[in-house]
């Protein structure tokens, strides 16, 4: 089939129906392929959580992209409530911050939160057992970051598709892209295994995939899958409301009484698995900062596929030697966190007006 639209997103993930949704809704004609049912992969698999970020204090290219979306989310969610008619939760739900080895360590965490502008609290243990009924004894100081937000990542996905499909994006499932048809520095068209789709611009957001899209045209994204494993507990009801974080996991309750257990992180290819490693640590982890939790019916496990770069930053940029194709991908844990900013960058870069894009999230080589 030959069609013309646009633009095609490649990935129909949170980056691609995100940015899908900006383009329509500033009057493109969209068509977003997913190999498989868009919003099934690592946006689904994530946690929702989305820290605090302000752009005023910037001081890396990732506390500029993390200010703008922390900026955005709000109005965001609430447009995207407004045309899908789905809640996706978004809200303040605030963060306990427990630090992962010493007290000195949660003081440089502090220091270098108020450094970035973020809204820190010092708390004493009870004042973080005020926070959380039944924290761990063993807690003897905590951080509280009160701008911490979360959104129930599967209804956002599902809203995100409704508002795409409501503003007359096209969204084709099953359609895996596997080779590019380009002459004289332009995309042509995208290939599936029995379509050819054509289009004036064309966006690669493919996740953990994105690099071996990338490698097709020549160009090494350095993008790799890494493995999250997540527990989900269920509670006759909520058993505290903010999140809590110690180090690289965390507890992120839902309003229904579930309670999600993040995350493991492996590398181990395109394999996505529970092990019984991974869901046995995460059920000890959570037992010992809130023991209550042992008690808590197991619903079940999961694992998702974080689009890694080894820069730690996503890749928003034009991809060398293409006028008309562009990279949005590698978001590693933040993705779903940094998917409005994304949206409005990416939008802005085929739009040829000015996209404050970070240097170092562009290909090294392009224009
Ligand atoms: C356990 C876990 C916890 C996480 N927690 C958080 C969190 O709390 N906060 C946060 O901000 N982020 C979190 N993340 C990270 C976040 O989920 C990802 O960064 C984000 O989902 C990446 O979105 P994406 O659209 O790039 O990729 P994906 O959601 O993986 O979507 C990519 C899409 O592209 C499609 N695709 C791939 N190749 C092709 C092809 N050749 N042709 C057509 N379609 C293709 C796939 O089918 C898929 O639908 C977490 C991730 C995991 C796994």
């Amino acid at each position: 089939m030959v069609d013309t639209t646009d633009v095609v997103v490649v990935g129909g993930g949170v980056i691609g129906l995100s940015l899908a949704w900006e383009l329509a809704r500033s009057g493109r004609t969209v068509r977003v392929l997913d190999q498989a049912q868009p919003g099934r992969e690592a946006s689904w698999a994530g946690a929702g959580m989305l820290p605090p970020g302000n752009r005023r204090r910037a001081r890396c290219a990732a506390d500029c992209l993390r200010g703008l979306s922390h900026e955005l989310w709000p109005d965001w969610s609430a447009l995207l409530q407004e045309e899908s008619g789905i809640s996706n939760e978004f809200h303040r739900c605030g963060a306990l911050e427990l630090g992962s080895q010493s007290d000195d360590d949660l003081e440089l965490t502090a220091r270098d939160l108020v450094e970035r502008g973020i809204q820190v609290d010092r708390l004493t243990a009870a004042e973080a057992r005020d926070k959380v009924t039944g924290l761990s004894d063993r807690v003897a100081q905590a951080l509280w970051l009160p701008d911490f937000c979360q959104v129930r990542n599967p209804r956002h996905l599902k809203a995100l598709l409704a508002a795409c499909l409501r503003r007359g994006v096209r969204v084709e499932a099953g359609e895996p892209v596997v080779d590019f048809h380009h002459a004289g520095g332009r995309m042509l068209s995208v290939r599936t295994p029995l379509h050819s789709w054509e289009a004036g611009q064309f966006v690669l957001a493919g996740g953990s995939w994105t690099g071996i899209l990338s490698d097709r045209l020549g160009h090494d994204a350095r993008i790799e899958p890494m493995r999250g494993q997540i527990v989900l507990l269920q509670l006759p009801e909520q058993p505290f409301r903010c999140i809590i974080e110690v180090g690289k996991r965390y507890l992120v309750p839902r309003r229904d009484g579930r309670v999600l257990i993040g995350a493991t992180e492996e590398r181990v290819g395109f394999v996505k698995e529970n092990t019984a490693e991974g869901v046995s640590g995460l059920l000890a982890f959570a037992e010992s900062i809130v023991p209550s939790l042992k008690s808590a019916r197991f619903e079940t496990s999961w694992s998702g596929l974080r689009p890694w770069r080894p820069n730690g930053l996503p890749l928003l940029s034009w991809i060398p030697g293409f006028r008309n194709a562009a990279i949005a991908g590698g978001h590693f844990r933040e993705g779903l966190h940094l998917s409005p900013a994304t949206a409005q960058l990416i939008s802005q870069l085929l739009a040829g007006t000015a996209a404050d894009i970070p240097e170092e999230c562009r290909f090294e080589t392009s224009r």
